[in-house]
């Protein structure tokens, strides 16, 4: 078989710990076999990093706006513990959050549905996928401990002195009390993020706050998100079949339970930390969770949810067997390869992209699985294979797919 060429380069940013050993098997045995890839290579494993100041992180980055399109295996997040293993010269950031906070970007969550592993709630059929703004609120708030009788204010010192104020509340007795913020720009940035993802993925779009409560903060991001839709997304959404709907969180909340899936739930900071985490969980597994940074600016980075899963890889590095689950890191090639098919309009790419989407489903439904999945499948009998083994039955299965 002649083996699919791509025209353009996509920025690959290998990783560390037991992902990184999947990431090696899941190119030779899933990828190379079928795809001449054309990639750009960025070694975000802890190592390299340490050897260049970061400094290769940031270069990703900036090849992701070059190229727009990047898939991302997981990566340690020093702490104390790893700067003694890895004899760190200093606690380097998040990788994760030194590239969100070059593109812009906002990161989509999405369960991957496959029969055998239901999720909690009956009715959903579809995945739910959740996009949490990552800026302000609570999370850069300032907090006061009030310890008597007294007057909380809230003041604004414009640019020429000019002061404006407005009482927070007359204490009488003790209390608490916070302020806190958000950015017009930052907002502006998550609404086109989500519209863009949608587009992208022909899904609807929910948006949901407490603006009836909060009638100038949370009502600042319904206007923002309405004004953008209306100005820049309301025609092609018409033309793409999708929707975009405004509604009260508790109304939102209600719905998502009784819904069958299928669409983006966009939430402000502290909704979406916690709705996420009851979306994932309901949905069964952390190495079933997608992730996507989208940037307004059209750049897409795909990865796995879940971390390197580092308990794996010491058992690895003893020579015990794992049965680590490539899915959700096979499933952040796929999407970038689609992606990167669709810029190019490269069909063959994209088919390939389906096509190993396709089997790797095909695979577990057979009952053919990892030990994580093994143990909450509601198909008799699944056959437990080991981390090489599960991606070995996904090439056979692809193969078939070629035959
Ligand atoms: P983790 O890698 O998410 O794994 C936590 C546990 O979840 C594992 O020990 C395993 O449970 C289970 N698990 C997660 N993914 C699995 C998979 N693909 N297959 C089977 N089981 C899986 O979290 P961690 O071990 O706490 O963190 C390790 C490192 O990952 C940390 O250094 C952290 O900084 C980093 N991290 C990176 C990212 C990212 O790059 N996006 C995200 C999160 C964490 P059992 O041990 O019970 O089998
Ligand atoms: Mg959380």
């Amino acid at each position: 078989m002649e083996r699919i060429k791509m025209t353009t380069p996509l920025v690959e940013m290998d990783g560390d710990e037991m992902t990184r050993i999947l990431w090696k098997m899941i190119k030779e045995d899933l990828l190379e076999p079928y795809v001449e890839l054309n990639t750009e290579y960025y070694d975000l494993g802890l190592e390299y990093r340490n050897e260049t100041n970061d400094q290769v992180t940031v270069d990703a980055a900036n090849a992701t706006k070059k190229y727009k399109v990047a898939v991302k295996c997981a990566t340690i997040t020093p702490n104390a513990a790893r700067m003694d293993e890895y004899h760190l010269k200093e606690m380097y950031k998040s990788p994760n959050g030194t590239i969100r906070s070059m593109l812009d970007g906002t990161v989509f969550r999405a369960p991957i549905v496959v029969k055998g592993i239901e999720p909690c709630v009956k009715n959903w059929k579809k995945p739910i996928t959740l996009a949490r703004h990552a800026y302000g609120d609570v999370y850069k708030n300032t907090e006061m401990v009030i310890p008597g009788p007294g007057k909380v204010e809230l003041v604004y010192t414009s640019a020429d002195g000019t002061e404006t104020r407005e009482l927070v509340h007359n204490f009488t007795g003790a209390g608490v009390a916070q302020g806190m913020h958000n950015l017009n720009g930052s907002i502006e940035s998550f609404a086109r993020s989500c519209f863009e993802y949608a587009l992208s993925t022909k899904q609807d779009v929910w948006f949901s706050t407490k603006d009836t409560i909060s009638k100038k903060y949370d009502h600042t991001f319904k206007d923002i998100f309405q004004d953008i839709y209306d100005k820049e997304y309301k025609e092609a959404f018409e033309k793409a079949g999708i929707t975009y709907f405004y509604t009260l969180i508790d109304d939102a909340v209600a719905r998502v339970m009784k819904a069958e899936g299928g669409f983006i739930w966009a939430c402000k900071n502290y909704d979406g930390d916690v709705m996420s985490d009851m979306v994932s969980s309901a949905f069964g597994s952390l190495a079933m969770m997608t992730s996507v940074l989208v940037s307004p600016h059209g750049y897409f980075e795909y990865e796995a949810a879940h971390g390197t899963v580092q308990r794996h890889y010491y058992k690895h590095l003893k020579g015990e067997e794992t049965s680590t689950n490539s899915v959700a890191t096979i499933f952040a090639w796929t999407g970038a390869l689609r992606k990167r098919g669709e810029l190019d309009e490269n069909s063959s790419l994209c088919q390939f992209a389906d096509r190993l989407e396709k089997a790797t489903l095909a695979t577990i439904e057979k009952g053919e699985m990892t030990k994580d999945l093994a143990l909450i499948t509601s198909l008799e009998n699944p056959t437990v294979l080991n981390s090489r083994e599960f991606i070995l039955a996904v090439r056979k299965n692809l193969d078939v797919l070629y035959a």
